[in-house]
């Protein structure tokens, strides 16, 4: 049989290799003892052309678990730089991740990428590992942000092993094949940038600009056009992040991509109750990277990227593309959020209906997703999500605005149901999901895994085996901590 890492290609490594500034270095896999397939993903597989019996067979255990490399891949690890919590850290780059080529797939290269596949020349004092635990997590979590159509890289297949792997116990080491369009992140142009390497600089925005906007390459605008892009792309990620209640946890300018993925999920959480300050992870002591922080991290973001282009372009053009940040950040906000109550469309009376709404479920510690949800059934005779707020009279003064915002648009009950079900998910990826499946996983036991991969990969339809997640936490998940440790 022909596998599909047969076909790939190597473009990264091609563009760089003769390149003394280093872009890459080229590596080898370390390969993990006894891998085992944990999970695999069907729904990928077919995007990309991939017949998913592949993914089960032994030669691909083999080639996803670093032990064989194929023969048409030259492996890499890029290198970067990037602002860890605000504070310049220099190099990084992939210390534990390995891209064996790009698979083209129509007219779209998407990177094949092995995360915990051994040490690279940026692993630092690292071990170039990912435990079981935090690979299952990204695996899920990168399938249900998909689910949820926001821009995401993605996870094709899951292996686990018997290669010790030492964290705060030993754990078992696993590796995550990661698919994405680009790996490529705002640190990879601040590394070249603040080494002095203007030409190193503009070699990776051209490579950037050839491989996902061709259609710029011969204009005089393109590196503008690039940063546009990604400053649109980044407001209505973080935006789709805050309408699902996502709270990414380390969006370093290493973790952002140029293309406004989501990328590298470490201690990442989804709300429950709505609060605005929720810190998902326990290593941010000063919730730089809280729930509500994040618009604002965005725009610094780009900021750190817009100064690394410096030599590429005028200081009021950089200014001019970061000026729109906010408008779009704020006209895709409202615009989901306007959807997600059963709006067609947003007008400017909506943002105190919206505000409030989100002040009494604050207060009243009402589960975000839950109650959206269940919003989805709200009528004039229905008003059933009321005994979700402790404050019933809080409630019905903001029901009573909301029946007649409702009065004044055209369509029926059902048929607005019928949207805000396709908009408001059943489920979302809790961490004591994550860790239900974690748990089993370690006594052997991947079914977990595989049936929340395919409630969220579909997360706005009913899975009637699954209802025990639809529900509120059980009261141990507030024990779970995550950290960056992983
Ligand atoms: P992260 O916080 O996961 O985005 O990682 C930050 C940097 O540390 C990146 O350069 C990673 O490649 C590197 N890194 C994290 N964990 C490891 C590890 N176990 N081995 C090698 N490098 C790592
Ligand atoms: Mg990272």
């Amino acid at each position: 049989m022909k596998l599909f890492t047969d076909h790939l290609q190597q473009h990264f490594y091609t563009a760089f290799k003769t390149d003394d500034n280093h872009h890459c270095t080229a590596v080898v896999t370390q390969g993990l003892h006894e891998p085992t397939l944990v999970s695999s993903n069907k729904l990928l597989a077919e995007q990309l052309g991939i017949d998913p019996a592949q993914l089960t067979s032994p030669e691909m255990l083999q080639i996803m678990s670093g032990n064989q490399i194929p023969d048409a891949s030259q492996p890499i690890a890029l290198v970067y730089s990037g602002h860890q919590f605000g504070v310049w850290a220099g190099q990084l780059g992939d210390g534990r991740a390995i891209t064996l080529g790009e698979l083209p797939v129509k007219e779209t290269l998407w990177d094949i990428q092995l995360k915990g596949a051994g040490t690279t020349p940026y692993s630092r004092f690292a071990d170039g590992r990912a435990v079981l635990r935090s690979s299952i997590r990204e695996y899920l979590c990168s399938e249900a942000m998909h689910g949820l159509g926001i821009a995401t890289t993605r996870a094709l297949c899951l292996i686990n092993s018997q290669t010790p792997v030492y964290r705060e116990e030993v754990e078992p080491g696993a590796t995550v094949c990661r698919v994405a369009e680009s790996h490529i992140r705002f640190g990879s142009f601040e590394h070249f940038h603040y080494r002095n390497q203007p030409e190193s600089v503009k070699a990776l925005a051209d490579y950037v600009i050839e491989r996902h906007f061709p259609d710029w390459m011969d204009r005089d605008d393109k590196y503008l056009l690039m940063l546009e892009n990604c400053v649109l792309k980044t407001a209505k990620m973080i935006a789709q992040w805050q309408s699902v209640g996502f709270n990414h946890g380390v969006m370093n300018t290493d973790n952002m991509s140029i293309l406004g993925d989501t990328i590298d999920y470490g201690p990442f959480g989804f709300l429950d109750n709505y609060n605005p300050d929720f810190i998902c992870n326990h290593s941010d002591t000063n919730g730089r990277y809280s729930f509500k922080n994040q618009p604002s991290v965005g725009l610094w973001n780009l900021n750190a990227l817009a100064t690394s282009l410096t030599s590429l372009l005028e200081s009021d053009h950089l200014i001019g593309a970061l000026k729109q940040y906010e408008p779009e950040f704020l006209k895709q906000y409202r615009t989901i959020m306007a959807s997600k109550i059963g709006l067609k469309e947003y007008q400017p009376e909506d943002e105190p209906l919206i505000n409030q709404l989100l002040e009494l479920m604050q207060t009243n510690n009402v589960d975000y997703t839950i109650f959206f949800r269940s919003l989805c059934a709200f009528s004039k005779h229905n008003q059933t999500v009321r005994d979700q707020f402790l404050d019933r009279e809080g409630f019905d003064g903001w029901a009573e605005k909301y029946l007649q915002r409702l009065a004044q648009q055209s369509s029926t009950d059902a048929q607005r149901q019928e949207k805000m079900l396709a908009t408001n998910p059943k489920y979302i990826l809790r961490n004591y999901m994550a860790q239900a499946a974690i748990e089993q996983a370690y006594q052997g036991d991947y079914t977990e895994v595989q049936l929340l991969l395919e409630v969220l990969q579909s997360p706005f339809d009913e899975h009637p085996d699954a209802e025990k997640y639809a529900g509120l936490p059980p009261d141990w998940a507030e024990a779970i901590s995550v950290s960056c440790s992983s």
